[in-house]
């Protein structure tokens, strides 16, 4: 299982793709990404090989930001509905997670109650619909205010279709890197995907957040208080 979010200038979807591959070998038994262009958001889900996602979606399709997952199904059996990244019910919020939520049957009955339509039998859509029961403008305040409900293990990076240069992760037990350029940021779950683009990355630890605007990002922790995380230069090859 395995994340990656690409977010700054433009790239191609395929890039997320090649992200994936370099998770492979943690295993997974489905694979999707969601991408935003200046349409909206397109998710695409695949059981089985990362390739067979290169027959579902636009590999050469050009895009401003996105995010990936390689899926080791805990909660909901291995199918396409339930394979990530899962979305709100606006379909602007697209959220890939590792881990656990434990709490998710309670989260998803106190939303559903509220009116959302759940549409997997995963515990990680509770996070997209929760943001978007949070959400008024700043993504950022919105991921902060529902990571106070999770409970459990989890690394996650969300992306909204109406800010399509922001990027939010956050990382309690399970690993998540970010690497930036002078072009782009890359959020993965280990530091593969990241050094064709970088070879300073900074390793999250448990309880921080980090606030991607295009090509620069900001760790703080879950209440918002800034944090400062030392680099690491990745001297070994590919
Ligand atoms: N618990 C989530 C699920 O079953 C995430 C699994 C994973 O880490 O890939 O969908």
């Amino acid at each position: 299982c395995g994340i990656v979010g690409i977010i700054g200038h433009e790239f191609k979807v395929s890039d997320l793709i090649d992200g994936l591959k370099k998770l492979e070998y943690r295993g997974y038994d489905s694979a999707g990404v969601a991408v935003i262009d200046q349409n909206g958001l397109y998710v695409s889900k695949s059981v089985g090989r990362i390739d067979n996602l290169k027959s579902v979606v636009e590999t050469e399709k050009v895009v401003h930001g996105g995010i990936a997952h390689t899926r080791w199904a805990t909660h909901g059996a291995p199918s396409d509905k339930n394979a990530h990244p899962h979305t709100d019910c606006s379909g602007k919020i697209a959220v890939v997670h590792n881990g656990i939520i434990e709490n998710y049957q309670e989260l998803k009955n106190e939303l559903i109650e509220k009116g959302h339509k759940f549409k997997s039998d995963t515990d990680t859509e509770v996070i997209s619909h929760l943001i978007e029961e949070n959400f008024q403008g700043d993504l950022y305040k919105a991921v902060l205010e529902a990571l106070k409900k999770l409970k459990g293990a989890f690394a996650i990076a969300v992306i909204h279709s109406d800010i399509p240069n922001i990027m939010v992760g956050a990382r309690k037990g399970s690993p998540l890197v970010l690497g930036c350029n002078d072009e782009r940021c890359i959020l993965a779950s280990d530091v593969t995907p990241i050094i064709k683009y970088t070879r300073d990355v900074i390793f999250l630890e448990d309880g921080d957040v980090v606030y991607i605007e295009g090509n620069k990002a900001k760790v703080t922790d879950f209440s918002g208080n800034v944090v400062i995380r030392k680099h690491t230069h990745i001297s070994w090859d590919e």
